[in-house]
This record gives structure tokens, C-alpha cells and sequence, in this order.
């Protein structure tokens, strides 16, 4: 275990220099103080989670203090948002405060959202609210407990400081972990301000650092760029089989690792919606739940198009080309698991599509389905579901040919059913209205909230005793909160 100032510091992201980050330091919030921290997260650093509650934790993640071997830098990209090339983003209100290393040889950014302004916040303020940051902090230690592949979250620090969006709110600062902060608007970004030396550069450092094993290819940036196609599909299948839905997968929000990034109106499903749109502002649906998957290819396509300078076009459209069958053999997988087979039939694609269309039709929670269907045998299961679904013809037939399909996969132990079954269909999700909940507790200073439903989302597949109220489908009130991107 290490104290704050043991932290070992290799800043190899600014060592890139001037052409890929500017160096800005944190702006303070006025009166820091610890709102919540991952114990999980201070694992990753060696720190000891006791530290978290001393007061230079909060200077330190409150922009107060820094070390001295930090490098606080910003770091500038382009993208693409919703569709349309934006020519520069950016750092707008986030640091890449040095890169860490732990005792087990691992590099964790340490990325300081809500720092103040930097050269890339345009018309922002650089500052991010509390609401914002519990939901970012919440959800990255969410996914990660769930499999879900997910950039981190080590604390949030609020705060005295007023920050203006819809009303007056109040700052905060959430320290972000990821292996790399590099997005596929990275790439855009050097390739449309026509800089070849640099986007190979940075070409370089992310195929050395991120993805050493393709050094041994033939191709190098073929074969990373195949790694990342394949580390999309996954992440989107495990999306789509749990019921998250991003809510801006603009490629300045792609992580170039995979990893889930940049939670803004990010939303669980309750009830499931192939068509829900978690972000209020999205009128067209561009990124509503089902879009998710064609999009994750769009994007991989721009990513693709800034990679033309290394790659011939037919190979990265070959590369292209793996991620919807990968996508579907992912999500595929999990639906099986989810409905507690442990073979594969070529009919189980339209069985789990059938069993979507009757809950889309009755408005089923999606996350509490799939776990009441492990408590019992198959026959027990869905004969107590049957209330929840008004075309009861429809979901019978779906349910005779569920049984038939158990009995063929040829496991008729209960007990180990409902292990096995419980062991990949959570009882505890992140819904909108407990987070709701806990901001607005938070907003008035009781933090208390947030902290219990972090720590009942850090072990989602575990029944938790006393913790009924976090499995339940959401009141009237919280079907359909409004989440704007205003954050
Ligand atoms: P986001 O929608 O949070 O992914 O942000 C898109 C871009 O806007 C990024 O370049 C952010 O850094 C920038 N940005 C968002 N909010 C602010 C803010 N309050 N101040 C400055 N820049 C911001
Ligand atoms: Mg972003």
C-alpha cells in the first residue's frame, strides 16, 4: 500500500510535446471535499483506500495541490458529433494530470474532469457539476462490475464553486483512470490538419504502449486496427445484451482501447426499448439503444478513413468487415448465458429475438427478467413471468419453445441453473432514478447515497441483504427522466 506522495509518475502521453498537449494547470474548487471514492479504484494505484478521507486527498482531486512530478496537460483531438467533422476539440474542461504506474508494472492516466478552462473549452466554462460527475463516477465502476469493459473512477470532489447550466449548480471534479485517454478523434485530428509526422507518431506510441503484441504482425496498424474493430464489437455486444445506452458515441468519445468513455446522458434500460433515447437532446435517434450497433461500425469507419496515411483502403475495409459478425457472435454468447443455455443452436438468435419483441410489446424490465428467470426451473420461471406480459398467446408459445430448448440443452440441475444463470444476470443496475436519487441527496450535502449505491453496484450479481429497494423497477416519477447533455 502507498501514501499519496508515493505515487511513481511516467508522463509518456506529454513527452509527445507541444504539438499533441498544452500544458494548463487545475483551477481549485473552493472548498474541496470528498463526496465518494472507489476503493476498487485505489486498489489500481496500491493506494490505501483510508487515505481517501484525509484532507490533502481532496486538495490533490479538488485542484488545490499537485505533485511535483505531475504534468498536467490537455490534450487536443476533432471528431466527429453526431455525424457532422467538428475541426477541434479537446481538453475543454479536463486534464491528463501524469500517467502512474502501480507495483504490477500497469500505467493509469490520471484524468481530472471539471479542471477549468483550457485552450480547447471554446464557449464552456471548464467545469463540470457535481450531478454530472456522480453519474460519470457511478456509472465507470457500474460497468466494470458488471464485465462491461470501462474506463475508471477513483473519486469526486465537490465543492463550494457556483456553475452555471439550466440553474445554479455546484462544481465538482471526478478523477477518471484509463490505461489511455487517446479517442479515435486523435487520429481525426492529425490526419484532417494534414500532420503526417505527427499522427505517425502518435500512430507509434499507441501500437507501442497499447497494443505491443501487433509489433510481431506483418502489418502493425493492421493489426491493431483489427484489435480495435474486435474490441468494439465486444464492448457494443456486452452494451446491447446489458442494456446500456451511451448516449453520445461521437468518435471523440471512443476510446482507441475499447473501453466504455466519457459518460454524459448515459441510461440503463428498465423497461426494455430497442428505441429508446437516453439523450434528450438526440432528436433524430441517432445513437437511440438499437442504433448502437451500426454506429459503433460508423465511427470504426472514421476511424478507418483517419488511418488511409498507414493502411491500404481494401485491408481496413476487410478489417471493417469482421466487426458485425464478431458483434453478433458476442452478443449472442451472452444472450445464451443470460437465458442459462450452455449450447448453441442455430434457432437461439430468433428465440432471443422473439423473447425481445413480447417484452418491447408489454414493457418488461429488461434487467429483471432475465434475473427472476435463474431463480427457479424453467417451468417455474416462466409460468410466474406470464403476469408480466399482455400478450399472453405470444409469450406462451415463446415459453413452450424456451422449455423444449432447456430440456434439449440437457441441464436440468437447479441449483447449478440459478448459479450459473445469477452469475451473469445482475439484480442491482444503475437506473436513472437511483442516481437521481442520490444526486439530489448529494446536491444537499448528504453523500451518504451516493456512496451505498456504489458500493451495491460494486458486486451487482451478489443478492445484497437489505438492499431490496435497489432491485426494484423504477416509481412513476423515474420512468422517464429527462437527461440532458448539459453536464
Ligand atoms: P462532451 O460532450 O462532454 O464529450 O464534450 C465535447 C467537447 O466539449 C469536449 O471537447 C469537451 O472538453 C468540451 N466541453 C464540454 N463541456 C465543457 C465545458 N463545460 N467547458 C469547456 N469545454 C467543455
Ligand atoms: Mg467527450
Amino acid at each position: 500500500m502507498k501514501a499519496l506522495d508515493e505515487l511513481t509518475f511516467d508522463n509518456r502521453f506529454a513527452r509527445l510535446g507541444d504539438a499533441f498537449s498544452t500544458h494548463v494547470l487545475p483551477e481549485p474548487l473552493d472548498a474541496p471535499r470528498l463526496v465518494v471514492a472507489s476503493d476498487a479504484a485505489m486498489a489500481l494505484l496500491d493506494l490505501d483506500p483510508a487515505v481517501a478521507e484525509t484532507p490533502v486527498f481532496a486538495e490533490l482531486f479538488g485542484g488545490h495541490k499537485l505533485w511535483a512530478e505531475a504534468e498536467p496537460r490537455a490534450m487536443v483531438y476533432s471528431g466527429h458529433q453526431f455525424g457532422g467533422y467538428s475541426p477541434q476539440l479537446g481538453d475543454g474542461r479536463g486534464l491528463l494530470l501524469g500517467e502512474v504506474y502501480n507495483q504490477a508494472g500497469e500505467h493509469w492516466d490520471l484524468h481530472l474532469k471539471g479542471a477549468g478552462m483550457t485552450p480547447y473549452s471554446r464557449m464552456g466554462d471548464g467545469r463540470a457539476v457535481l450531478r454530472s460527475s456522480i453519474r460519470e463516477f457511478l456509472a465507470s465502476e457500474a460497468l466494470h462490475a458488471l464485465g462491461i469493459p470501462s474506463s475508471r473512477a477513483l473519486c469526486v470532489i465537490g465543492s463550494d464553486t457556483p456553475v452555471w447550466r439550466e440553474k445554479q449548480e455546484r462544481g465538482a471534479m471526478v478523477l477518471r483512470l484509463a490505461h489511455s485517454h487517446i479517442r479515435f478523434g486523435h487520429f481525426e485530428y492529425f490526419y484532417y490538419t494534414k500532420k503526417p509526422d505527427q499522427q505517425a507518431e502518435l500512430a507509434e506510441h499507441v501500437l507501442n504502449l497499447h497494443y505491443p503484441e501487433c509489433r510481431e504482425q506483418p502489418e502493425p496498424y493492421l493489426a491493431m486496427f483489427r484489435e480495435i474493430v474486435e474490441r468494439n464489437a465486444e464492448m457494443i455486444a456486452k452494451w446491447q445484451a446489458y442494456g446500456f445506452c451511451h448516449g453520445v458515441m461521437n468518435t471523440d468519445n471512443m476510446s482507441i482501447l475499447g473501453i466504455t468513455f466519457d459518460f454524459g446522458p448515459f441510461a440503463f434500460l428498465d423497461d426494455f426499448d430497442a428505441h429508446f433515447i437516453c439523450n434528450h437532446s438526440d432528436h433524430e435517434g441517432r445513437y437511440s439503444f438499437s442504433n448502437q450497433v451500426p454506429i459503433g461500425q460508423w465511427n470504426l469507419s472514421a476511424l478507418a478513413q483517419a488511418l488511409t496515411p498507414f493502411i491500404s483502403v481494401d485491408a481496413l475495409k476487410e478489417a471493417l468487415g469482421l466487426y458485425l459478425p464478431l458483434y453478433q457472435a458476442h452478443y449472442l454468447d451472452l444472450m445464451r448465458r443470460r437465458l442459462g443455455l450452455t449450447t448453441a443452436e442455430d434457432d437461439d438468435q430468433p428465440l432471443v429475438e422473439r423473447l425481445l419483441k413480447l417484452m418491447q410489446n408489454s414493457g418488461v424490465d429488461y434487467t429483471l427478467f432475465f434475473r427472476r428467470l435463474g431463480d427457479e426451473s424453467a417451468a417455474l420461471a416462466v409460468a410466474r413471468l406470464r403476469d408480466d406480459f399482455v400478450d399472453l398467446a405470444g409469450f406462451d408459445a415463446w415459453a413452450e419453445q424456451y422449455k423444449a430448448r432447456v430440456a434439449r440443452d440437457g441441464d436440468d440441475n437447479q441449483e447449478q441453473r440459478r448459479e450459473r444463470m445469477h452469475a451473469v444476470n445482475p439484480l442491482y443496475i444503475l437506473r436513472n432514478y437511483l442516481a437521481q436519487n442520490a444526486i439530489a441527496a448529494a446536491e444537499s450535502g448528504d453523500y451518504s447515497e451516493v456512496r451505498r449505491l456504489h458500493e451495491v453496484l460494486s458486486k451487482p450479481f451478489e443478492e445484497q441483504a437489505g438492499m431490496e429497494q435497489y432491485a426494484q423497477r423504477p416509481p412513476d416519477w423515474g420512468k422517464h427522466l429527462e437527461i440532458s447533455c448539459s453536464s
